[in-house]
């Protein structure tokens, strides 16, 4: 066990064909891979795997989930053979559980593409033991926050938080041809940079409420619930700084934020 404490993330995972055509967004994860610390394992919130209470991945060697349809054929055999990490899966449940947190262990489950798109270009060698945490959509970003605070020593025994969503996510509205940036999804986009530069966060867990257009930028909660375990994960008074912007798709944000 080293003295380092690792920051956490936010990313945002973009449409699955990123894998495929991984861009700027891409380039910009294989840098962050380079640049950060190695981890001794990356523990995974994905928008992608949502239960009704909180569930940790448990599995030796986790299967690549295609949990998409209608995508081209080649991003159906992309494989990510990233071994599990059983351990650290018991040591956050532990922790979880001291929170009074009930937590679910889940022996079958693999890793999806919230996890293996931005893995692929952070890792390329597949050689940082994974494990995925589920959201709870039917919960609120103060229970997210907990589920983060609860997590926060896995920082200092070499666990990277990787919180994988979307920023601004709003499927209906995507130009599938391209297009250019609605003022709604910039206006959200850089409310939420502002709201985490400044640690806003009482603003930040009223999301619905007080962000600018916030059911047009997130009309559903899964894709955004992951960044409240990052910051909760960061500690009080935590600050998050945006390392990566742009859009995909029209309104897609490929945002990405990092905590101390
Ligand atoms: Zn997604």
């Amino acid at each position: 066990m080293s003295n380092l404490v690792l920051p956490t993330l936010f990313v945002s995972h973009g449409a699955p064909t990123l894998a495929l055509d991984p861009g700027a967004t891409g380039a910009f994860w294989q840098r962050l891979g380079q640049e950060l610390p190695r981890p001794r394992a990356v523990l995974c919130v994905s928008a992608h795997w949502a239960t009704a209470e909180p569930e940790l991945s448990h599995t030796a060697s986790p299967e690549t989930i295609h949990d998409f349809f209608g995508f081209p054929e080649p991003l159906y055999r992309i494989r990510y053979a990233a071994p599990g990490a059983p351990g650290v899966a018991e040591r956050a449940a532990h922790l979880l559980d001291a929170a009074g947190i009930e937590i679910g262990i889940d022996r079958e489950r693999g890793i999806d593409h919230g996890t293996w798109v931005p893995m692929r270009s952070l890792y390329p060698d597949a050689d940082v033991p994974v494990l995925q945490l589920s959201v709870q959509p039917r919960r609120d970003a103060a229970w997210h926050d907990a589920l983060g605070g609860a997590l926060a020593p896995l920082r200092e025994e070499g666990v990277l938080i990787l919180a994988s969503g979307g920023a601004v996510h709003n499927l209906g509205a995507l130009l599938w041809h391209g297009g250019n940036t609605p003022h709604w999804a910039e206006r959200f986009d850089d409310w939420l940079a502002s709201a985490l530069a400044e640690g806003r966060k009482a603003e930040l867990l009223d999301w619905k409420k007080r962000a600018p257009d916030a059911r047009m930028a997130q009309p559903t909660d899964e894709h955004f619930l992951p960044l409240f375990v990052a910051l909760g994960a960061a500690g009080e008074g935590a600050r998050g700084t945006r390392i990566h912007d742009g859009f995909t798709l029209g309104s897609l944000s490929m945002a990405a934020f990092r905590f101390v």
